[in-house]
């Protein structure tokens, strides 16, 4: 059997595995009987979690919490909101919504890991929301959709597919004229980084009309690890860049020091830092939300300046309307007719000219 089969089939979702591998605190153990959750991660990803540590960044993410049960800030049927189920044109369930160009094609509600912060609770976590995932459905609307060019293949973790359910997907799609990128959301190079077979590399490989582009989900730098990194490298060696969309996480990765480590290390492996989320409002998970100006704060103070410009992904937060930019705005301080007066990480300001139009 495959190593990463095997890694799904003893998926480390029961107390009984869990206790192998941590010592669970009674907190723990209480909320695991209680809660009706989907929890669980791969053996992988779990041996990276701290044995005596509640509040390890990685358990943290893994370990169902009474605090799920708690609901002050998130909206009630966010998906739906969010991805414009119920309003606008009809569209077949896998298929979702916010842009004129692009969309996201639903194709699993299976996760390798089921992170507690997942925005997509309701489907993948919760599952109190059913989707259909019809491959054949989402492949006609796209096709009759003329102005879609870019296509973000999510889940779940479309991943998690066999290798023959993806060379499928990605052979349709390639063969629709309109279509000229194609984007794989997933986490697998960080919780199930034995997914990068040479099987799976001989589907991704070679010089295509049509690039494949991934995009993970890395938080924090302990998920890091040299199987990471060789992952991230099959991909590139397959002519498919990874880039990495963390999520702003309390307790987690809120910290300068942990925020800045996360993404020169995230370069150390190969993989260009391309969004951070702020945590989005969805039911459950209002312990792992900051202020939403915190994320600019950490931009300002942890990266811009503090070190190379490929380590500062943008900072956004993903709405019904599309993802809005946060970043920081203290550079220009000044501007007159003559000059603008511009202030950089160190607070020492500079002018240059302004140009008239
Ligand atoms: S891998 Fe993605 S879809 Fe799955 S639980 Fe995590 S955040 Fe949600």
């Amino acid at each position: 059997m495959e190593a990463w089969v095997e890694q799904l089939q003893n998926s480390v979702n029961t107390l009984e595995r869990l206790k192998k591998i941590i010592n669970v605190t009674p907190e723990e153990e209480a909320t695991i009987n209680t809660l009706h959750t989907k929890w669980g991660t791969t053996p992988y990803f779990a041996s990276l979690m701290d044995p005596d540590d509640p509040n390890c960044p990685i358990r943290r993410q893994v370990i169902p919490s009474m605090k799920e049960t708690e609901n002050k800030y998130g909206m009630h049927d966010y998906l739906i909101w969010k991805e414009n189920r119920d309003v606008g044109e009809v569209r077949p369930d896998c298929i979702a919504r916010q842009y004129h160009d692009r969309i996201a094609f639903t194709v699993t509600d299976v996760c390798a890991n089921y992170c507690r912060h997942c925005f997509r609770k309701e489907l993948v976590v919760d599952r109190d929301l059913k989707l259909r995932f019809d491959f054949e459905e989402g492949i006609e609307w796209i096709t009759d959709h003329r102005e879609i060019r870019d296509i973000l293949i999510t889940g779940g973790d479309p991943f998690i597919l066999s290798d023959e359910r993806i060379e499928y997907l990605i052979r349709k799609l390639r063969d629709i004229p309109h279509i000229e990128m194609i984007r794989f959301g997933t986490r697998t190079p960080i919780v199930l980084p034995h997914r990068i077979t040479d099987d799976f590399k001989k589907i991704l490989s070679d010089y295509h009309r049509v690039p494949i582009w991934v995009n993970t989900q890395c938080n924090h730098p302990k998920e890091i690890t040299e199987q990471t990194a060789k992952a991230v490298y099959d991909l590139l060696s397959c002519g498919v860049n990874v880039g990495n969309q963390a999520v702003l996480l309390k307790g987690i990765n809120d910290d300068v020091e942990t925020f800045r480590k996360l993404h020169q290390k995230l370069l150390t492996v190969r993989i260009r830092p391309y969004y951070v989320f702020y945590c989005e409002p969805a039911p459950g998970i209002d312990h792992f939300r900051t202020p939403v100006e915190k994320g600019a704060e950490l931009i300002r103070d942890a990266l811009r300046g503090h070190t190379t410009g490929l380590a500062q992904p943008m900072y956004v937060i993903a709405t019904n309307i599309g993802k809005i930019p946060l970043m920081p705005d203290y550079y220009i301080v000044d501007k007159n007719e003559k000059e603008y007066t511009l202030k950089n990480y160190q607070g020492i300001y500079t002018t240059i000219p302004n140009i008239p139009e």
